[in-house]
């Protein structure tokens, strides 16, 4: 098998004006063209669909994440190609890759084998600079901040509760913890700073979940970037910053339409954390594709209890998107890992291994069913390794859950490897009303919202929190923002918050360590362990591999 850009390079790719017009029914005159094959879509358009009804939307997640690797994206392309390939109108909505994992760990975010979008290298590296504009309309802030307290700072920023870093899309350990200001009086105030990763920063949440320029707006107004010292809270509009930086988001807020290999629409807009955000691609991007087509596969980050929960209780919640059926990626190799089997052991067969390990995507099935409301599917993305035994095993184990389960082969065959799975989401939501529902109710107290979550999806016993952190919780709660949804960050590898706890763990506790407002995004973002919102690159990053040919053909990149 070809490695995937040598079949990327290779794609047979129609002009982007074309695919918008004959799989979308979109003139050219409402895309601006980004070169022959990415478009970006005009607001005024969207705005003249309006009326026209709305497609199916169908969520792609995955049981918890392992690093053997379950393939959310590919199946979501494979699925959107399949769709099309049984005569549906179909199209995918996906995040935008950040340059971070591109240079630092190997791991493309387009897809893989046979499933990929294109052009695979653009849309990897820059694309069509969204992640740019949404650094420098994060930076204008920070600069804005440095800039009023240098004039006298009218507002009272308290030096030690400044609420805003800088971003920049690089993995780059150095700049976690930084001071800025040095130099002498005329380069203002020394200060304690730091930078983000850009797809960490609120304006990147915000991006995702506006729904137009005047909620983008007013959203970035809410940002609070500090505190004073009588911890009152400071916001962006207080700098008068909102306006410029929605100046600066203004192209990048037009969703991204690119093609898979096999020529269908994939709307690929906004980049999320899944962690501190979530991880969802933009609300109007999926709006978008919505109204345009009779299906949409949208992909949610990590597994279901993390990327599908903040799917279904933040980007639904808020935006009014309502999915119709969810597909499970599960592969036979992850499941023996849940089961205990070694990572190097995986490829070779393992029933007693895999037979515990179904234990994690029988919890998920149930929490989409029982929690989220949805019909379900599960979808076994193929590896070559997976034996016959293997595969029957699994069917029998899951035999007495209400959802198919479908062995796809679309990383090897393309859309035609999936057309099983497509056939199967068709019927399904044809079949089975979906009986969406939230986690949690809008006026369940902060803290309940989040023993919801842990106790009903993780399997815990209980949330707990020391006094200081029960206390934020407290004060935000009486603040006004008791009504906002909660953002889990943990670790993706666990139900618990113990990334070596496979499988389905039960009865552990999910501690609270930090709370932090995200008034712009409209959420609370609540820390349980670990988190890292400026990555480091590893010993040997994909940087190294990566390289320019004497033909300016790129090479290296996966
Ligand atoms: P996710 O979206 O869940 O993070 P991806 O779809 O990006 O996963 O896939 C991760 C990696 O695994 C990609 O490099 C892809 O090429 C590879 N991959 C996916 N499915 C298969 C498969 N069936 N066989 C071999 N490799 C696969
Ligand atoms: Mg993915």
């Amino acid at each position: 098998m070809p490695s995937d850009i040598e079949i990327a390079q290779h794609a047979k790719m129609r002009r982007i004006t074309d695919v918008a017009l004959d799989k979308l029914g979109v003139a050219d005159e409402y895309l601006d063209p980004y070169g022959h094959y990415m478009a970006k879509i005009s607001l005024d358009y969207i705005d003249s669909l309006a009326d026209r009804p709305d497609g199916k939307l169908i969520l792609v997640t995955a049981i918890s994440p392992t690093p053997a690797g379950e393939g959310k994206t590919t199946t979501t392309v494979g699925l959107g190609d399949a769709l099309n390939r049984i005569g549906k109108k179909a199209s995918i909505c996906l995040r935008e890759p950040s340059l971070g994992p591109v240079f630092g760990m190997k791991g493309g975010a387009a897809g893989g084998g046979y499933s990929q979008v294109v052009p695979m290298e653009d849309i990897n590296l820059h694309f069509t600079g969204d992640f740019s504009a949404i650094a420098l309309a994060n930076n204008l802030l920070a600069a804005l901040i440095d800039n009023h307290i240098h004039h006298g700072n009218e507002l009272g920023f308290d030096l030690r509760r400044i609420a805003w870093k800088r971003v920049v899309d690089m993995n780059d350990r150095a700049l976690r913890q930084i001071v800025v200001g040095l130099g002498g009086v005329a380069n203002g105030f020394p200060r304690e700073d730091g930078f983000d990763i850009v797809v960490a920063s609120e304006v990147m949440a915000i991006f995702c979940l506006a729904t137009s320029i005047s909620d983008l707006k007013n959203r970035l107004a809410k940002i609070v970037v500090g505190y004073t010292r009588d911890q009152k809270p400071i916001h962006a509009g207080d700098l008068n910053g909102h306006g410029a930086m929605a100046v600066l988001l203004k192209n990048a807020l037009k969703p991204n339409l690119v093609q898979t290999l096999e020529n269908n629409p994939a709307f690929i807009h906004g980049g999320p954390f899944a962690n501190i955000a979530h991880g969802c691609n933009s609300v109007l991007a999926t709006k978008t594709a919505l109204k345009l087509s009779d299906y949409v596969v949208t992909e949610a980050g990590f597994g279901a209890d993390l990327g599908a929960e903040k799917f279904v209780d933040i980007k639904c919640r808020k935006s009014g998107l309502r999915p119709q059926a969810a597909v499970i990626v599960a592969t036979i190799r992850a499941l023996k890992y849940h089961g205990g089997a070694d990572l190097k052991e995986l490829n070779t067969e393992n029933l007693d291994a895999l037979s515990k390990g179904v234990a994690n995507l029988e919890r998920h099935v149930n929490n989409i069913r029982n929690h989220y409301g949805l019909p379900c599917v599960v979808a076994i993305n193929h590896f070559t390794f997976d034996t016959i035994a293997e595969l029957d095993l699994l069917q029998k184990k899951m035999a007495h859950h209400e959802a198919p389960i479908v062995v796809c082969r679309h990383w090897a065959e393309g859309g035609k490897g999936a057309e099983e799975l497509a056939h199967t989401v068709v019927d399904i939501i044809d079949k089975t009303p979906s009986d969406f529902r939230f986690v949690y109710e809008d006026d369940a107290p902060l803290w309940d919202k989040v023993t919801a979550i842990a106790t009903k999806l993780y399997g815990a016993s209980e949330v707990t929190a020391d006094s200081k952190i029960r206390g934020q919780i407290k004060k935000l709660q009486e603040s006004g923002y008791g009504h906002y949804p909660i953002c889990v960050a943990k670790t993706q590898y666990s139900f618990s918050t113990d990334p070596k706890l496979r499988g389905a763990p039960s009865h552990h506790e999910i501690n609270i360590r930090e709370v932090r407002l995200a008034a712009g995004a409209e959420f609370i973002v609540v820390i349980c362990g670990d988190m890292m919102t400026m990555p480091g690159l590893p010993k040997v990053p994909s940087a190294n591999a990566i390289d320019l040919d004497e033909n300016g053909k790129i090479v290296g990149l996966f």
